[in-house]
């Protein structure tokens, strides 16, 4: 704008100065036209003289071609021919001529405009009318230093409004610079403030709006994992999840007991170096290799083996690309262990029964092939075949017994009443104290008032009389069998202590099982079952109670039943 003016200034200047240099031109040269006879020469030089410095213009008068008869500003005769200046050379042609070049005469730079001075129609001098442009120059500077002044506060004014501005915008940018920033470090709960413009308050709403969406699609995220943590750490069965590359994604609490690892620390790895178990790296490679659900057992070998039941099923995205798989183990060894001890059972009550059946059956045909003729014989052996019918009833007599005790202890039926115990002791030893007597063993009972607890009488002394039946079996004449009952860390122990033979250690972790025998001959020799203990730890168990075993071969054994104190 400022050059635009400075430039329309300066050519309007031009014009108006050319106009009026032409105007002052014509206005000359309609006095002139009468005085250009040589004897009016001087007389027109002194009215171009006086006319210039009136007008501060100057004026020359000059007859065609081109010699000078008068002038304002020097004088004529001195002056040389100007026919070949520009303007000259068009005013000769009757047009108006005008240049604007140095004068070498004034020595500055001026603005000529020449006239054609004419009579009938025929071009006779020219007047020429001229200034000094150097005026025009002081005059514009004074207008180029107006407009740099306005260009200059204009341009302050700009910038400060500008920077006004751009200082709010900025502020706005950074605040949602801040606000992205905070949303970003997981505060979604934080909220931009608007903006001074509309565009500037619609992306502040638009990012709390993705903000909040963010935040109730986190809280999704966060309460399904919650419940999923929730159902897997709940599990009884072991979970592992796995990508297509074996590596282990998650496992629950039970897949972590299981196999004794950290998830924190075998998460991303992989499972053949994070679980060392072929069994179940075969078992994945068949799950990820098949399409369908696979199932399988697994063992873990160790001290205490466990048996595993598998159950895999692929795991695949939305697109129904393979991700992964899903191995669920549930451990079966306790059913496992109850289905062998089951299948020894049924074992060992056939072999046991076996025995006195074939014997008795042999006894039979003996007499029926003649024996019973003889009857010195036949009297032996009769009493053979009836001593083990008498063992056959009282296996048999155990047995049921044993299951009776489990089924009604399973049902709860087993009345468990509190009191006294003293009485039952007693009843204990008097029972004991015949078969005591016969060995020339001393029974000795001792039980306070105090010792308060839960039983039941019957059962409970079926238990004891097994334990001082088993201390007197396996005791020498003349030692001591002591049965005492006493309270201890809030329990009740009832010990059965004897100076028998003892029992070696290794079999010290079995005798609790049904049929166990240390010494099978020696056992039924003195009219062991085997089933006699089977049947006390099931009472005891009953009685929500424990029992435990202290023996040292040769010296004696001790058997301890602790129950909760009433
Ligand atoms: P049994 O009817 O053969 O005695 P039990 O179940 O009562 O069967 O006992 C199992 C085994 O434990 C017996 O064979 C015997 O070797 C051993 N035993 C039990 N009590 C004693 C004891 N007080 N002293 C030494 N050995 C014992």
């Amino acid at each position: 704008v400022a050059w635009y003016a400075t430039s329309s200034l300066r050519t309007f200047y031009l014009e108006k100065t050319r106009a009026d240099l032409k105007a002052r031109a014509i206005l000359v040269a309609a006095i002139a036209t009468n005085d250009l006879s040589p004897e009016k020469w001087s007389r027109l030089d002194s009215l171009a003289k006086k006319l210039g410095s009136g007008t501060s213009t100057r004026i020359t008068v000059m007859l065609a071609p081109g010699k000078v008869i008068a002038d304002s500003a020097s004088d004529p005769s001195a002056m040389t021919d100007h026919s070949n200046r520009p303007e000259v050379r068009s005013a000769l042609q009757g047009k108006v001529g005008h240049s604007t070049r140095h004068s070498y005469t004034l020595q500055r730079n001026m603005m000529y405009v020449a006239v054609p001075l004419k009579q009938n129609g025929r071009v006779v001098g020219v007047v020429r009318t001229s200034t000094p442009v150097t005026f025009l120059r002081h005059t514009l500077r004074g207008h180029y230093l107006e407009i740099l002044g306005a260009v200059f506060i204009v341009a302050l004014i700009a910038a400060g409004v500008s920077f006004l501005i751009s200082r709010r915008l900025a502020g706005t940018i950074e605040e949602m610079k801040r606000g992205a920033e905070r949303f970003a470090a997981g505060d979604l709960l934080y909220r931009i403030g608007g903006g001074p413009s509309e565009e500037m308050s619609g992306l502040a709403e638009a990012m709390n709006r993705m903000a909040e969406q963010l935040h109730e699609r986190l809280l999704t995220i966060t309460r399904q994992r919650n419940e999923l943590e929730a159902m897997l750490s709940g599990m009884v069965e072991a979970v592992i999840v796995f990508d297509t590359d074996e590596h282990i994604i998650r496992l629950n609490r039970a897949a972590e007991k299981l196999f004794h690892v950290s998830a924190e620390e075998i998460r991303g790895r992989a499972l053949q170096e994070a679980i060392r178990n072929s069994d179940l790296q075969r078992f994945v490679k068949r799950t990820l290799g098949g399409g369908g659900p696979e199932e399988g057992d697994l063992a873990i070998p160790g001290q205490t083996s466990r048996f595993l039941q598998a159950h895999g099923s692929i795991v695949r995205n939305g697109h129904d690309r393979l991700i992964g798989a899903v191995v669920v183990l549930n451990d079966v060894t306790r059913l496992k262990t109850l289905e062998t001890i089951r299948k020894d059972f049924v074992a060992n009550v056939s072999h046991e029964l076996r025995t006195p059946v074939t014997t008795i059956k042999g006894f039979l045909e003996t007499l029926r092939e003649g024996a019973i003729d003889d009857p010195e014989n036949a009297e032996r052996f009769m009493n053979i075949a009836i001593k083990h019918t008498d063992r056959l009833s009282m296996i048999i007599e155990d047995l049921l017994s044993l299951s009776r005790i489990e089924e009604e202890s399973e049902k709860g039926k087993i009345l468990l009443e509190p009191g006294a115990r003293r009485d039952v002791i007693k009843a204990v030893e008097r029972e004991c104290h015949d078969a005591a007597a016969d060995k020339n063993i001393t029974l000795e009972s001792q039980c306070d008032d105090s010792v308060v607890v839960r039983i039941n009488p019957t059962l409970f002394e079926q238990a004891l009389v097994n334990l001082v039946d088993n201390a007197l079996k396996y005791s020498e004449p003349g030692k001591t069998v002591q049965l005492n009952a006493s309270r201890s860390n809030g329990d009740v122990v009832v010990e059965v202590r004897d100076q028998g033979c003892g029992i070696a250690e290794e079999h010290l972790p079995r005798i609790f099982e049904r049929f166990y025998c240390v010494d099978k001959g020696r056992s039924r020799e003195i009219g062991g079952t085997g089933l006699g203990l089977a049947i006390v730890k099931h009472i005891v168990i009953a009685h929500g109670g424990k029992i435990s075993v202290e023996s040292t071969p040769g010296k004696g054994t001790t058997f301890f039943i602790r129950l909760p104190e009433a």
